[in-house]
């Protein structure tokens, strides 16, 4: 049960941090360690209360990362909500809150970057190059101020998910990276703070997107042309009114390169709707 008899820790400076981590290590406890962008919603929730299942104690970051941003994306406009976002952590028990400054995370002086091949390659670096550099070099640095056991991220982001595997394990970071499923609205629409920025008539379409990745599937499990059923499907979520398709890919799920005979595969897909890009992802 959420402990909400006690107040949730909030820190904002390394020191801090590290100071209550220390406390929650004197007791023996197993950390847990959640990062986020804020906005939270029952997506991030959902990672905070698996986390809980997993650790003694839950540490969660909120954090808008300046170095995963292009100067052309959506940094100044993304949604931030502190006091909303802290009532949630409290409400499923949340032990820890951490929320550094820019200036915290990147002091003056700051020139490093985690630069990636394998799973980092193609897919979302096709169109944000910078993008994955800038979550490795966030997340070494959150892993090594909380020095969690281990850490819980979305299903949702997959091919950050495997990033970060990879870096883990290249790294020897020794923390035990766990997926947890992508949550979705009753209609299928992944949870993300992005859905904030749809309009009434966007967010009635935004569904289509989960809708034709499951056709695809089907498809492909029936032994169908996967390429052809991709085709048909980007026809059909243009004529819904979806702009610009960046992707939707059959890849291997553990390489994210091409598919592999007799190994799991993922669909990945990643689309605008106006303004709004949408990223959403199943096994296949
Ligand atoms: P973000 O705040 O978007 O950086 O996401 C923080 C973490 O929440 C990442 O591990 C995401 O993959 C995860 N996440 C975001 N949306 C969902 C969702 N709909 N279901 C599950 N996890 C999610």
């Amino acid at each position: 049960m959420p402990d909400t008899a006690f107040p949730l820790t909030r820190v904002t400076t390394v020191a801090s941090l590290q100071s209550a981590v220390a406390g929650f290590r004197e007791d023996g406890a197993r950390i847990a360690f959640v990062p986020t962008m804020g906005a939270l919603h029952e997506g991030h929730l959902a990672l905070v209360r698996h986390a809980k299942t997993r650790a003694d104690k839950v540490v969660v970051s909120i954090f808008v990362n300046p170095l995963q941003f292009a100067p052309t994306e959506d940094l100044d406009r993304y949604p931030r909500n502190e006091a909303g976002d802290i009532a949630l952590l409290q409400s499923v028990g949340c032990d820890l809150v951490y929320l550094p400054t820019v200036d915290v995370l990147y002091p003056q002086g700051f020139v490093s970057r985690i630069e990636m091949k394998g799973p980092a390659l193609g897919l979302e670096t096709d169109f944000r190059p910078q993008f994955f550099s800038g979550v490795a070099t966030v997340v070494m640095k959150l892993f090594n101020q909380v020095r969690p056991d281990l850490a819980v991220f979305g299903e949702k982001d997959f091919q950050q998910l495997a990033v970060v595997r990879a870096m883990v394990r290249d790294f020897d970071l020794g923390i035990d990276i766990v997926g947890y499923p992508t949550m979705r609205e009753a209609d299928g629409l992944a949870l993300s703070s992005r859905n904030a920025y749809l309009s009434p008539e966007q967010r009635a379409a935004a569904p289509k997107l989960h809708a034709a990745l499951e056709a695809i599937r089907s498809v492909v499990l029936a032994g169908g042309d996967a390429e052809v059923a991709i085709a048909t499907a980007k026809a059909d979520l243009t004529a819904a009114g979806f702009g610009q398709i960046d992707y939707i890919a059959l890849r291997d799920a553990e390489t994210l390169g091409e598919v592999r005979a007799g190994k799991p595969r993922r669909l990945l897909a990643a689309l605008w709707l106006g303004k709004t890009r949408l990223i959403d992802n199943i096994a296949v």
